[in-house]
């Protein structure tokens, strides 16, 4: 399975932050970057223009959220993201899930949406760190992913983020992330990506990518320096 590579700017990013990306392609254009995906997902203000940019290049741009349909003032939805040149969409974020209340069946719903539209959904889901210390981890997540998952056979991507990695330097260890994929290839096709995100970074890379059925990484910080975001992108094993 090709590796992919994805970056979440959040709510980052100005036009000036092109130079990123400029020197971002410049590094993989010198490094065989077919063998991989590698996808940025900056803030929906400069989706358009990023694509346009770098539509044949060695990236692919992706949203960070889109809205199901309906009257929505101030939402975007995915059939609009797609006319702007993205090709992925991160749904259910555990940003979102807390700060907007998002649903399983929202965010369900949102996949649904981003595969209707011709885009390859990024479904996010993780635990708490009080799920994880009361051996809850993996009942969360297997329901999450119950609620959440598409009820398609089209192409999409799931990442596991413990809400409790993310942001804050620390990661699971190296057993829980591959027992925890394990179960999540167990509820999903051989297929589907399975991504992990929660403080990746270039010192981590390397041995995170290398666990089984770890198919990629979901990157927050490290994934808005050029200087940072290649090492963990060549850090990826290419079968
Ligand atoms: C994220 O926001 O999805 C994420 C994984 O962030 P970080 O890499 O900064 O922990």
């Amino acid at each position: 399975m090709k590796p992919l590579i994805a970056g979440n700017w959040k709510m980052n990013g100005l036009a000036s932050s092109v130079s990123e990306i400029e020197t971002l392609v410049e590094r993989l254009n010198g490094s065989a970057p077919e063998d991989r995906d590698v996808l940025i997902c900056p803030p929906m203000t400069l989706v358009a223009s990023l694509a346009a940019q770098f539509s044949d290049e060695a990236i692919q741009i992706g949203g960070q959220d889109c809205h199901s349909s309906g009257a929505h003032t101030g939402d975007v939805s995915a059939e609009m993201l797609a006319d702007a040149g993205a090709a992925y969409i991160i749904v259910g974020h555990s940003e979102r899930r807390a700060d907007h209340g998002e649903s399983d069946a929202l965010v369900k719903a949102k996949a649904e949406a981003a595969l209707r539209a011709g885009l390859t959904p990024i479904i996010c889901v993780g635990e708490l760190e009080a799920d994880r210390k009361a051996g809850r981890a993996q009942d969360v997540v297997g329901a999450q992913l119950e609620g959440s998952l598409p009820e398609t056979d089209d192409d999409f991507v799931i990442a596991y983020e413990p809400v409790w990695a993310i942001g804050t330097g620390l990661t699971p260890t190296i057993a829980d992330i591959e027992e925890m994929h394990a179960f999540i290839r167990s509820k999903t096709r051989n297929n589907v990506r399975i991504l992990y995100g929660g403080s990746v970074k270039p010192g981590n890379a390397k041995e995170i990518l290398a666990v089984a059925n770890v198919n990629g990484a979901l990157v927050g910080g490290a994934s808005l320096k050029a200087d940072d975001f290649f090492p963990i992108v060549m850090a990826a094993p290419v079968n």
